[in-house]
């Protein structure tokens, strides 16, 4: 079930504020989810959740999270720096980064972070470029189908450009010890947006025994198993939310099946979700600007793909609601559009909807990861601002809308 946790006179609050489109965060959810992730993993003493900036990256957000005692997990010099900015340093910051630059190695080592090393090559690079650390993470490949439930496919590792294949493991954490490696991370990223509750515990099951076996072939103990993201949220209604702390229970159940009960000198767990954080507490607040009866009915709006680009990209459902309309009998066929000349900018095809006017003001709802992180400015439309719905319910800029200025600023005239 998508998330309709925010009454609509937030949304109209909102847009007597601020010009629309805008994408709204709402704190209070985002702190009660970091809350309970903590909460589920509390058997684990060494647990602690990476946000992954890529999800949203916003300094107020990473500020939000981290007084709720998450760190940061970070994939570019870009991530990095901003994550020093806010005042995350050394063992608050995760660096899982591919095919990236020698200088980002220098810049993690320069912060303290743990690194996460996609491919065996990165062993002699990490070396030349900033040095081994005491602790460092691998990420595991499992090739293959990923399966669950019996045989379902879940994910297609063996068609993944990420981690490292089972054979690797073993030369290159010997390797990495040589080099003066005292302790190691394993972490794998095997499906996405999981909204079945055994996708951790599997995947956890997965990573436990083999951290068990790499300690006894490379003679090297592990220091944590990171879980990653792929934790899903329901986008559409028909999916129930994901019992977290279900999940955590259950991840125990394997832990200790692998490593007995939690404690000084056993592994941490580690994890890296970003959609599952602030997914749900994130929409994009548009307006209906235009209405148009040709084939089919159209609703134009004033966000596009730039705002939210995953319809178009992926296909991605995005439940939409009409402000104040919630009640209203959804007896009306139509086409959700932006204004991109391009035809995939689209919200929503063949949806039934309240009957929508121009004026009327639509909410996209999940749009709080991988949402206004995935934007760009095709045919010159600009990224919109970001506003924090904050828990004292005041509405907060946290990102000022670009104006033609700052899309003109990098071009050499
Ligand atoms: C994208 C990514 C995540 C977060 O994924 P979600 O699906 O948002 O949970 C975590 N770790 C790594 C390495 C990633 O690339």
């Amino acid at each position: 079930m998508p998330n309709y946790s925010i009454p609509s006179d937030v949304f109209f609050r909102a847009a007597e504020q601020f010009p629309t489109p805008f994408h709204l965060y709402d704190e209070k959810g985002i702190r009660g989810t970091a809350q309970q992730v903590n909460a589920a993993f509390t058997w684990q003493p060494d647990f602690k959740e990476y946000f992954a900036v890529k999800a949203l990256p916003n300094p107020q957000i990473l500020n939000i999270l981290r007084q709720e005692g998450c760190g940061t997990d970070c994939s570019s010099e870009t991530e990095l720096l901003m994550a020093e900015r806010c005042g995350f340093s050394g063992k608050e910051i995760m660096f899982s980064a591919n095919a990236m630059p020698a200088r980002e190695f220098e810049l993690a080592r320069r912060l303290g972070a743990y690194i996460n090393l996609d491919d065996i090559s990165d062993i002699d690079l990490l070396r030349d470029h900033g040095g081994i650390p005491e602790t460092v993470c691998v990420r595991y490949n499992t090739g293959g189908t990923f399966k669950m439930n019996g045989n379902q496919i879940m994910g297609n590792p063996g068609e993944a450009k990420y981690g490292w294949t089972r054979e690797q493991l073993t030369p290159g954490l010997k390797r990495l010890k040589e080099l003066g490696a005292r302790r190691f991370g394993l972490h794998a990223f095997l499906a996405s947006n999981m909204t079945d509750p055994g996708y951790y515990p599997a995947l956890a099951g997965i990573l436990f025994s083999a951290a068990a076996e790499l300690e006894k072939e490379a003679g090297l103990p592990c220091a944590f198993i990171n879980l990653s993201g792929g934790i899903g949220i329901p986008y559409t209604r028909d999916v129930p939310p994901v019992d977290i702390r279900r999940v955590g229970q259950d991840v125990r159940g394997e832990y200790e099946r692998v490593f007995g009960s939690p404690g000084a000198g056993k592994p941490g767990i580690k994890t890296e979700l970003g959609r599952y954080m602030t997914g749900p507490h994130g929409f994009v607040v548009t307006r209906a600007v235009h209405e148009k009866k040709i084939y089919k009915d159209y609703i134009g709006v004033d966000a596009c793909a730039v705002q939210l680009i995953r319809p178009a990209m992926y296909g991605a459902y995005h439940e939409i609601s009409v402000a104040g309309k919630e009640d209203a009998p959804r007896d009306h066929l139509y086409d959700v559009t932006g204004s991109l000349c391009e035809n995939n900018d689209k919200f929503a095809i063949d949806r039934m909807l309240p009957e929508i006017h121009p004026g009327d003001l639509l909410v996209i709802h999940d749009a709080g990861a991988h949402a206004f992180a995935m934007g760009y400015q095709y045919n010159g439309r600009l990224r919109t601002a970001e506003i924090l719905y904050t828990r004292d319910g005041a509405f907060r800029l946290i990102r000022r809308a670009e104006t033609p200025e700052d899309y003109f600023a990098t071009l050499v005239w």
